[in-house]
């Protein structure tokens, strides 16, 4: 397969979901049949032999692109859900957004102390997402050994939020 620009296939959606954002749409590089290949192998190539055993995807676009990489480093997925979705016991981390506050939970049982993981979503804006993420799966006991997303908006300095944490970014704005 040759070598392909990812950042060609990000559709930028100006005022979605509200006015003044810039949306990065990652629907049409899914759709490309090696544009999704492309990112799946890198995200892999990134956490590639580091005894990883699962992958934590945030929702919902880190399901996405969390699922198949699970799949291709034969590892399994764990979901981290909005709140009141997930059907078993959970956890959960509330974190403040522009305006408000937000929850997100995983299940209780999900991870035990010293499994390695790796964290993926699309994108890193703020880091507040993924900053949440961190510390719900940190609070288990688990180790976080990277933390993966195809677009990073680095003027956010989202990584400010991720200090001593490896990070992988794909596409970088
Ligand atoms: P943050 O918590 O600010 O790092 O925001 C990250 C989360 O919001 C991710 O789950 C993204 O999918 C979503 N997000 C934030 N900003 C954008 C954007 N400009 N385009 C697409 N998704 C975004």
């Amino acid at each position: 397969m040759k070598k392909i620009d990812l950042k060609k296939f990000i559709r930028d959606i100006p005022d979605f979901p509200k006015k003044g954002i810039l949306f990065k749409d990652i629907t049409t590089l899914l759709q490309d049949k090696d544009a999704l290949k492309t990112s799946v192998d890198a995200l892999a190539k990134a956490f590639a032999k580091k005894g990883i055993k699962y992958v934590v995807g945030i929702e919902s676009r880190g399901f996405i692109f969390g699922t198949a990489l699970a799949y291709k480093l034969g590892v399994g997925f764990i979901p981290v859900r909005k709140k009141g979705k997930l059907p078993a016991k959970t956890r959960s981390v509330t974190y403040s957004l522009e305006y408000g506050t937000d929850t997100l939970e995983i299940h209780a049982d999900a991870l035990k102390k010293g499994d390695k993981v790796v964290i993926i979503d699309d994108l890193l804006a703020t880091g507040g997402t993924v900053g949440a993420v961190v510390k719900l799966v940190g609070d288990s006991g688990a180790r976080i050994m990277g933390v993966g997303f195809v677009i990073e908006l680095a003027f956010l300095n989202g990584r400010e939020k991720l200090k001593g944490l490896p990070i992988v970014s794909l596409i970088q704005y």
